[in-house]
């Protein structure tokens, strides 16, 4: 079977992987996300000794995914210092002479639960994380989802919720989906990591009443067939039922399908790919890039 090299790039760290069009992962390390000449430096000799066919990035962003644009391959906008304006695609091909695959983390993980996971089967499914900020991604009818650039879904705008009073820590938009729900917030809200916290904390009815809205407003616009939901956050396995409830609260029955009544037990998921998801998603881009998509 071919190899296929596959790049999940964080904030945080890059996790690399050897794996196999099936979505088999024989291999994994992972680096500490410094600067790029250190970090990718250990990336690229990492690939260096494997005879990979095709290599899929799945990135931290904003980045530009849309081929042809001058900046395609970019980490773009980033805050994160060292990495604005950093050609990522372009690091890779100059070490590695295969095809690479490109998107932001989230439409890989999309796209790896999409194949290989909780919405396989399926033409739909939205993939978000729920980490030090939200981000989300999409297959729909089979793409995944690009146009200007490519979908922020995390900083969209919800409803406050009336006990709030937390100000948002989003740079550009405070009180934004990201500036109120993502890990920090809570941390910052409740004045301790949002891992410290209790199941049966206030901070969890408050988070879920932020999911529940980004998440009514995907349904809506979308018509996803699987959410799919991840991220440090989202290891508070309670906050899925609270979730379940209050979408179907703010949905107030006005789209009528069996999956969002009976059946949203199975429709707000974690990924079934578990910790993989990411990796399998970059596997994902890799195996697009391989077959010419
Ligand atoms: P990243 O988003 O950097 O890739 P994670 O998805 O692990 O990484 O998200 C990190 C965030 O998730 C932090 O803000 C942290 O407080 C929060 N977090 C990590 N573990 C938990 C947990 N068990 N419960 C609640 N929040 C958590
Ligand atoms: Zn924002």
């Amino acid at each position: 079977m071919k190899l296929l090299g596959a790049i999940e790039a964080g904030g945080t760290k890059f996790v690399c992987g050897i794996g196999h069009e099936d979505g088999t992962i024989v291999d994994r390390v992972s680096f500490p996300t410094t600067t790029p000449q250190e970090t990718m430096g250990q990336v690229l000799s990492y690939f260096a000794g494997q005879d990979v066919q095709a290599i899929g990035i799945g990135s931290f962003g904003p980045i530009d995914p849309v081929p042809g644009s001058p900046t395609y391959g970019y980490i773009t906008t980033t805050p994160k210092p060292h990495w604005g304006q950093f050609d990522l695609v372009g690091a890779v091909g100059a070490a590695c002479n295969v095809p690479i695959g490109f998107d932001t983390d989230v439409n890989g993980a999309a796209l790896g639960e999409y194949t290989w996971g909780a919405a396989r089967g399926l033409d739909s499914c939205l993939y978000i994380t729920v980490g030090t900020g939200i981000g989300a991604g999409a297959v729909v009818g089979g793409k995944l989802i690009h146009g200007l650039s490519h979908p922020e879904m995390g900083h969209i705008l919800v409803r406050r919720h009336p006990e709030d009073t937390y100000e948002g820590f989003c740079p550009y938009h405070g009180d934004c989906l990201e500036g109120l729900a993502a890990g920090p917030a809570i941390g910052n809200r409740w004045g301790k990591p949002a891992g410290e916290l209790p199941a049966d904390h206030p901070a969890w009815e408050m988070e879920a009443h932020y999911l529940a809205h980004a998440l009514m407003n995907y349904v809506l616009i979308l018509s996803p067939q699987k959410i799919v939901m991840g991220g440090g956050v989202m290891k508070q396995s309670q906050l899925f039922p609270l979730i379940h409830g209050k979408l179907q609260e703010l949905l107030s029955g006005y789209v009528q399908h069996p999956a969002l009544n009976a059946g949203i037990g199975n429709y707000v998921v974690p990924p079934q790919l578990g910790d993989n998801a990411g990796l399998s998603g970059a596997l994902g881009l890799a195996t697009l890039a391989l077959n010419g998509a």
